[in-house]
């Protein structure tokens, strides 16, 4: 029985960036989110692929210790999302999403996972989120919600009655102003917080990560890359980082929250790094522990002395 269970898409994606294009690529919200997570702990994914999905999906997923019991194959087509980014690498213009069998998923989720501890809502229909949560029979002890600009513009209401049944919520920062209305980030953060979820989780691009929540406001900044090809997939692959790393310690203190966020934002900085997932492929202990440990360089300084000795006069 793996320890967190993600639910979402499983996509045939097509890129374009500045550096290059895919066609067909392997991508999808639970498909970078399970990679993702399974450096850091045992992880379920359920998702609906189509008769065109190529087995070298599963076995990828296979490679890395994912159970994807919960993947169901469809007649119809596989979900296919197209999209674009200018040299502003930050924002997704969407061309085209072709549903195609997500209109048919109904995943059974406790058919296969009887009680999962951490449930991840991945990016995918509010009204299949929705589903899920009235299926289980216990309620996961921690259940954390992602969607986008395509749920929020259609989907709104079932959207907003998912989030008055979750824990977190990761959004983009973009998201977060269209759900709320707010410009303002603190100001969007206290609606947000106000329809359900205790912490919320806005993730800024290539400006890392702000974190509001019961503590405060807590920052993560992204790993300054030297080369950035296709950011496809790093929203997702920050979010399986960190609920993995949340799951893999069955706590969700502050303390873990806040190191869940800095691995998130290390799993993302290797997503980024080449089209579809082949930045996560395969990476080994020693590798994502240097990434960590710049990461700390990155964002330590000493103490700062005291008021009355650091300022003038
Ligand atoms: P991100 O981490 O936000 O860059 O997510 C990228 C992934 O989201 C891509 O691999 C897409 O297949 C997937 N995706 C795009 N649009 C949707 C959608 N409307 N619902 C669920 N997944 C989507």
């Amino acid at each position: 029985m793996p320890s967190l269970v993600i639910v979402g898409t499983v996509a045939l994606d097509n890129i374009r960036t500045p550096f290059g294009e895919v066609h067909s690529a392997l991508g999808g919200s639970a498909f970078y989110a399970g990679l993702s997570a399974s450096y850091w702990t045992d992880v379920g994914v359920m998702a609906i692929v189509g008769e065109d999905y190529p087995e070298e999906g599963f076995r990828l997923l296979e490679r890395h210790g994912v159970d994807s019991r919960g993947i169901a194959r469809s007649r119809e087509k596989t979900f296919s999302w197209t999209g674009e980014y200018t040299f502003d690498l930050n924002t997704a213009h969407t061309l085209k999403t072709d549903l195609n069998c997500l209109l048919s998923f109904n995943p059974d989720l406790p058919a296969i996972y009887d009680r999962p501890d951490t449930l991840f809502l991945a990016n995918i229909d509010p009204d299949i989120q929705l589903r899920v949560l009235d299926s289980l029979p216990v309620r996961p002890a921690l259940v954390v919600c992602d969607t986008m600009n395509f749920w929020i513009e259609n989907k709104l209401a079932e959207l907003k009655r998912v989030l008055a049944r979750i824990d977190i919520l990761t959004i983009n920062e973009g998201e977060a102003r269209m759900l709320s209305g707010e410009f303002s980030l603190v100001h969007a953060a206290r609606k947000i917080v106000g329809m359900g979820p205790k912490t919320l989780v806005v993730k800024r691009g290539e400006y890392g990560v702000l974190v509001f929540g019961k503590e405060g406001i807590f920052a993560s900044p992204a790993y300054p890359l030297e080369e950035v090809k296709d950011p496809t997939g790093a929203g997702d692959s920050f979010a399986g980082g960190f609920i993995g790393y949340m799951a893999r310690n069955r706590k969700s203190t502050d303390e873990i929250l806040r190191q869940g966020i800095v691995i998130g934002s290390a799993m993302a900085s290797f997503c980024v790094e080449d089209f579809s997932t082949r930045g996560l492929e395969g990476l080994s202990k020693t590798v994502i522990s240097d990434r960590l440990a710049s990461f700390s360089t990155l964002t330590s300084y000493p103490d700062l002395p005291p008021l009355d000795a650091g300022m003038k006069g």
